[in-house]
């Protein structure tokens, strides 16, 4: 499979039906399955043997479709979670412990700020949030002796700061940890971290992915380069015997697949975040037409941010896609076929025209959702970044004033006849 381009990928991988069996990917929306005997069964709990017994470990639905993201992010192995909260916090609580550190970006998803912040702290694992654009030698200072991971956005989610995947690389492999990368925003259309040094890919698939908003889901998927065995003391949950499972050691007996297997047979079994099939069903649908969605939602997005930074009512705009921007050149770099559909933006006047604006807007929806194929609006301020103090707004990126704009896939000439409108009455 993996020789095929991406657009073949999202069609062609996960799901190989043999003779006379479904062409589609079939819904087993069954939580059992069936034996012989029990000596058969038995072998399957102790991992002797791979095969399906219950949908909490592992169903075929579910196992296609991350199959198919593995394939596509150019990974070993994946698994997919009920949603990318539960895919943010395998992929860290897999290798981290009470006791142990993880080095964080500040412009991240809200979400993914209170997990490592706040809850994650209450498991006593701490987290250093640090400026995704500070140098080398700074970012060097924020590493301990017990720092288990560095985990950062793409793109970042709302701020849009483009990730310098090359230097956080550098830096978690020089500190012997890995380095795990949300590629939610730029899809592995757009993106693929491993490329660039990256060791684990975590997805929201509920955004680009999925595309039309009817699923909430994640993924993780690895890249099967990190060498958890060179850094055997680190990382004591994959190289040392689990008694969970009579002693197996992850590292020993998987292989490449050390990282992945422990998250279905430890924290699938223990914690459940499990997907249902008939979602994975619709994720799959979605994957299917990616790289089209993202091609437009990209376009229209460029058209708009032009459209908006030109608008005399704008204080400014930031769209990675858009020559001047900040982040234009790490774009170039890492997505040259595109960014993503988001922009965010600032009216003169901050909060108040902001509300104005949204209120005005009659295509265009407010809802708590981002990256389908409906153009939509949101207020971080105000809804996901609602818990954050003025302080942790500024570091994540965000602005009072600042407008979330999710460009769909509707003709660009009606998106910005809404646009305008909305903007004449803000
Ligand atoms: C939405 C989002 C998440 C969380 O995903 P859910 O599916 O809503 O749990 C994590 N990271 C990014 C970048 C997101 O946009």
């Amino acid at each position: 499979m993996s020789d095929y381009r991406i657009e073949t990928k999202c069609i062609q991988s996960g799901w190989h039906p043999g003779n006379g069996e479904s062409r589609v990917l079939p819904i087993y929306q069954s939580t059992t399955f069936k034996y012989g005997s029990t000596e058969e069964m038995g072998r399957l709990f102790d991992l002797e043997e791979e095969g399906y017994f219950y949908t909490r470990l592992q169903n075929p639905t579910n196992d296609a479709v991350a199959a198919k993201i593995a394939d596509l992010e150019g990974g070993v192995a994946g698994i997919l979670t009920s949603s990318g909260q539960a895919a943010t916090f395998y992929a860290v609580f897999n290798i981290c412990e009470a006791g142990d550190h993880v080095i964080c970006t500040s412009a991240i998803y809200g979400g993914t700020l209170n997990l490592l912040g706040v809850t994650l702290k209450k498991l006593g694992i701490q987290c250093t949030f640090v400026d995704a654009d500070a140098s080398e030698e700074e970012l060097e200072k924020a590493f301990l002796p017990n720092t288990k991971a560095v985990f950062a956005e793409s793109i970042s989610n709302p701020a849009l700061v483009v990730l310098d995947i090359e230097k956080f690389a550098r830096l978690a492999h020089r500190h012997g940890v890995p380095l795990l990368v949300d590629n939610t925003f730029a899809t592995p259309v757009n993106c693929r971290p491993f490329e660039w040094g990256a060791d684990i890919v975590t997805h929201s698939t509920t955004k680009y992915m999925d595309g039309h908003a009817v699923q909430v889901g994640g993924a993780i998927v690895d890249s099967g380069n990190f060498d958890w065995e060179a850094h055997r003391e680190k990382f004591p949950g994959l190289t040392t015997p689990d008694e969970s499972y009579h002693g197996i050691v992850y590292t020993q007996k998987f292989g490449k697949k050390a990282y992945i297997t422990k998250i279905t047979s430890q924290l699938q079994r223990d914690l459940g975040a499990v997907p249902s099939p008939m979602n994975s069903f619709l994720l799959n649908l979605g994957l299917e037409s990616l790289p089209l969605r993202v091609e437009r939602h990209c376009y229209n997005a460029g058209k708009a941010a032009e459209f908006l930074n030109s608008h005399p009512k704008v204080a400014s705009v930031n769209y990675a896609g858009l020559p001047g921007d900040k982040y234009h050149e790490l774009a170039k770099k890492y997505m040259p076929k595109g960014t993503c559909g988001v922009i965010s933006f600032e009216l003169k006047g901050g909060r108040e025209p902001a509300v104005r604006f949204m209120d005005g807007l009659k295509m265009a929806a407010i809802v708590t959702h981002v990256a389908d194929a409906r153009t939509s609006v949101l207020h971080p301020a105000s809804h996901t970044h609602r818990q954050l103090n003025d302080e942790q707004l500024k570091a994540a990126g965000i602005s009072p004033g600042m407008i979330r704009l999710s460009v769909g896939i509707e003709h660009i000439e009606d998106i910005i006849a809404d646009l305008s409108q909305a903007l004449e009455q803000a």
